[in-house]
């Protein structure tokens, strides 16, 4: 048994009762004692059902306050949620039941079709959960202790180097990743955390994490809308908010000349490369953009460049958080080599693969530190093009390509040459209306890169192959760039 701490729902009812736990966007507030409430109810409903402490209860739904209060009533019980991504396929979904033996499997009323169909061939039933009859006591007794070496979660990795792993996390693997951000950026009575990703990531499950460890309230949106997000910040009092590269994006487009207001202090941005004119882009905007690093495994971010250093160290992804070790496997100061971490927050391994061998979890990305030991997050070693015995990374080369007027959005991946080994490709998608020729564009790449990263041959493409993450997932971008589509 590991260390218990009294339940942080119950917690937080008891210091912050009347104080707004989740606000949604036309409005509607839920407090922390309402909270409370809410999941100890559904808690005893999910045990009348038959759920009990260890299960592993597969969850397919939406963001919305019923997501919030699932995710709390299964720490009631003390069993665990297996959170499946809402973009999967029935095939996949079918697949992460299996893998991750689950016992019990409820929905939210708009997947019911494809959990139906998920569960065709397997010994399973799909229960809605707003049929679910909430119960306001019964003869089963909730946790009233958390124990921070019990799993809580588990969340598939998002597939972009291979097949998902589901990823096991710890009450105390949240609680540290938490605590662990708010040693980074400090915790302010006016902080309100908007949350436009999904909860079944560990990037927007983490801030549902935060509002009950910090007693904060959040604003949860059901899906990223640009508008929205920025309405939010603009008029409601938005202090964070958690984004991906995209998201960021079309947040800049929308809010063209203008400026966020003052106490807007921590845009919160990590998931996958960042280029280069996007942050300059932000910076002489002013937003406090602080670029973060980490992956399901780590419970969301492990490494976040701090405030102090939010311009002076732009493009870093800062360095390891409080209690957390980040070292790079090379053999010279400055190198280029893989990310190993060690923390707190560090999943102890997937469920049902053989158990990780020592404390230290090798990520499969490559980066280096600076001078000061700033961590820049270079690319993952999957990725990496071998060309003429020169390492290329393909994220530095759409980072240019990015750069260039008239590109929307671009990959590089690498394709067979009998000279070099492997030579780069581009795949570009461009803005509406822009015209761009091939010559254009290894021009600009020329003038700004060593030779042997310039991309061989450009595919204009209709749109970049992703996961149900988002990502951008370089081993189907030769397909696509045959199709004009996805795979
Ligand atoms: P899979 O492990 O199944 O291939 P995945 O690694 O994309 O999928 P996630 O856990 O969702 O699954 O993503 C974590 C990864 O995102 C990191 O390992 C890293 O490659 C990338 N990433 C996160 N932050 C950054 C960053 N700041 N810069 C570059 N890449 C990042
Ligand atoms: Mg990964």
């Amino acid at each position: 048994m590991g260390e218990r701490i009294p339940h942080w729902l119950d917690k937080q009812a008891a210091l912050n009762p009347l104080r707004t736990a989740i606000e949604i966007t036309d409005g509607k507030t839920i407090s922390f004692s309402e909270l409370r409430e809410e999941s100890r109810k559904m808690a005893y409903a999910l045990m009348d059902n038959g759920v009990e402490h260890g299960d592993h209860v597969a969850f397919l739904a939406s963001n919305s306050t019923m997501y919030a209060v699932f995710i709390h009533a299964v720490s009631y019980i003390g069993a665990v949620a297996v959170l499946l991504n809402t973009r999967l396929v029935s095939k996949e979904i079918t697949y992460q039941l299996t893998d991750a033996h689950v016992s019990h499997f409820y929905v939210d009323g708009s997947h019911m079709q494809v959990a139906m169909d998920s569960v065709k061939e397997l010994d399973l039933d799909v229960h809605r959960l707003e049929h679910v009859e909430e119960k306001k006591e019964s003869a089963h007794e909730l946790q009233a202790d958390l124990d921070l070496d019990d799993v809580y979660t588990m969340m598939y990795t998002s597939g972009t180097t291979g097949n998902p792993k589901a990823v096991m996390h710890t009450y105390g693997n949240h609680w540290h990743s938490a605590v662990a951000s708010a040693l980074n950026l400090g915790t302010q009575e006016k902080d309100k955390w908007l949350n436009c990703l999904p909860l079944f990531h560990v990037g927007g499950f983490s801030i549902l994490m935060k509002s009950v460890v910090y007693g904060m309230p959040i604003m949860l949106l059901e899906k990223f809308d640009a508008r929205q997000v920025h309405e939010a910040i603009m008029e409601k009092g938005i202090t964070h908010v958690s984004v991906v590269t995209v998201m960021l994006q079309r947040l800049l487009e929308v809010l063209e000349d203008g400026r966020y207001p003052g106490y807007f202090r921590c845009m919160l941005l990590g998931g996958g490369p960042v280029p280069e004119v996007l942050l300059n882009k932000t910076s002489a905007k002013g937003i406090p953009v602080f670029q973060t690093y980490g992956m399901t495994e780590t419970s969301s971010q492990i490494a976040t460049l701090s405030p102090e250093f939010a311009f002076s160290k732009l493009g870093s992804a800062g360095k390891a958080l409080s209690p957390a070790h980040l070292y790079i496997d090379c053999t010279e100061s400055g190198e280029v080599g893989e990310i190993i971490v060690r923390g707190p927050m560090v999943s102890k391994g997937y469920y049902n693969r053989p158990e990780r061998e020592g404390e230290y979890l090798r990520t499969g990305d490559l980066g280096f530190e600076d001078e000061d030991g700033f961590l820049y997050v270079v690319d993952r070693v999957k990725d990496v093009i071998i060309s003429g015995g020169e390492n290329i990374y393909p994220a530095e080369v759409e980072s240019v390509l990015l750069s260039l007027p008239g590109v929307r959005e671009a990959g590089v991946a690498g394709r067979p040459d009998e000279r070099w080994g492997e030579v780069p490709a581009a795949y570009i998608v461009t803005e509406d209306g822009a015209r761009l020729t091939e010559k254009e564009v290894m021009d600009w790449c020329r003038e700004r890169l060593a030779k042997y990263k310039c991309p061989k041959e450009v595919h204009w493409i209709d749109e970049i192959p992703r996961n149900a993450s988002n990502k951008l997932v370089r081993r189907r971008l030769s397909s696509s760039s045959i199709q004009g589509g996805d795979e």
